[in-house]
């Protein structure tokens, strides 16, 4: 993972749960739990004013949100339940609004309305659900509205739910922006951890624990499918030279530069790693020893053909590699040793030069 990739959008910013809080699916499934006897109350109380029109009606909106529920937990399917959930509240809002239930009180549920779509979904659908709810209670609040539907709401009630359900629903929004940006941050904030815990700084390459992770697991993917791997462990040539000759600055420099040519010379399957201060590991999963060869002489012969520029001078480096392929039931530790022995031969030569693990038979 690049540090830059840091998800940012709606869809996938649900996708991240911070500690604490409530997944949505959770939330509509509790929130349906409380409403099914609350509407079944006022269902009893409809049957008792004798309305048995709203009772039933009421009685229906509870057993369809009860079943968009159950259907959750049956299949799964997350979308689908927030979905009729919302077109369900909506419709029940619409409906106690305009049929002035419990003597026109009812319509202060629509209160209840706005934090809940914004909770459950992205902010644009919670803009658009809000402005179309405000909309049409203006509408119903309207000569044309009263004309429909013949509501009995007093012109100061109309005025203030009007006023106050604006101002809540602003609340509501700058609430719900405020959150999603902190739930940003720190999903941002983790992910520059995760990378900082997995890369090294000067780099940007893999560090030594994640290497040792990447090859724990490749390790565990050749015992169960056989498929060997190799690894180069490389050591910059002579560079205590450079740092005694032209400072350690320029020695960064060169370690950089022969990190970006491993980076370029790898395969993205490849694990680029800094081994320690000028030494380097790159894992080569499904790769034989041959391959594997081949592929550290490409790399030393980019890092011999490179050179930075110090003071109009152009300084060169080399590179020596020690290649190592998995044996048997051999462990990492005796992998790396091996590659680590052929390391110390290629120094031993002469440098600049690659070398590859002692015979198996001798191991
Ligand atoms: P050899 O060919 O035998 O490897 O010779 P060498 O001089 O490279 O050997 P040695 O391992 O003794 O020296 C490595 C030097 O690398 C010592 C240390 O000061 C330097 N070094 C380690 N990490 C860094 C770093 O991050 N930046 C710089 N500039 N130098 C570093
Ligand atoms: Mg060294
Ligand atoms: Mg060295």
């Amino acid at each position: 993972m690049k540090q830059s990739d840091v998800r940012t959008t709606d869809a996938e910013l649900s996708q991240f749960r911070v500690k604490g809080e409530i997944p949505v699916p959770a939330l509509i499934n509790w929130l349906t739990l409380a409403a099914v006897p609350l509407i079944f109350f006022y269902t009893w109380r409809s049957f008792q004013q004798d309305n048995a029109t709203t009772g039933t009606i009421l009685a229906a909106f509870s057993i369809l949100l009860g079943i968009n529920a159950l259907v959750h937990l049956a299949v799964g399917h997350k979308t689908l339940q927030r979905r009729s959930f919302i077109i369900l509240i909506t419709a029940l809002f619409s409906y106690m609004a305009i049929r002035a239930l419990e003597n026109g009180s009812a319509i202060i549920w629509l209160f209840a309305y706005p934090p809940i779509i914004f909770y459950i979904s992205e902010a644009r659908i919670g803009i658009i659900a809000c402005v179309g709810g405000w909309i049409a209670t203006l509408l119903l609040f309207s000569p044309l509205g009263e004309y429909l539907f013949e509501t009995p709401y007093s012109g100061q009630f109309r005025l203030s739910m009007i006023i106050v359900l604006a101002f809540e629903m602003v609340t509501c929004y700058i609430l719900d922006q405020s959150r999603r940006r902190s739930k940003l941050g720190l999903i941002k904030l983790a992910a520059e951890f995760e990378y900082a815990a997995k890369h090294d700084a000067l780099t940007g390459l893999a560090n030594r624990r994640e290497a040792l992770e990447q090859m724990d697991s490749e390790h565990e993917r050749y015992a169960r499918n056989g498929r060997g791997f190799s690894i180069l462990l490389m050591d910059i040539d002579l560079f205590k030279h450079i740092n005694d000759t032209y400072g350690h600055q320029v020695g960064d420099e060169i370690i950089m530069l022969v990190a970006k040519t491993l980076a370029r010379q790898s395969r993205k399957v490849d694990t680029t790693a800094r081994w320690g201060g000028e030494e380097f590991l790159v894992l080569l999963p499904e790769t034989s020893i041959e391959e594997a060869m081949a592929t550290a002489e490409r790399i030393r012969q980019a890092v011999a053909a490179q050179s930075a520029e110090v003071d109009r001078q152009q300084v060169s480096t080399s590179i020596s590699i020690g290649v190592a392929h998995i044996h048997g039931a051999e462990s990492i530790d005796r992998l790396l040793q091996r590659a680590d022995e052929a390391l110390y031969q290629a120094k031993a030569e002469g440098r600049n030069r690659t070398c590859r693990e002692a015979p198996a038979n001798t191991v």
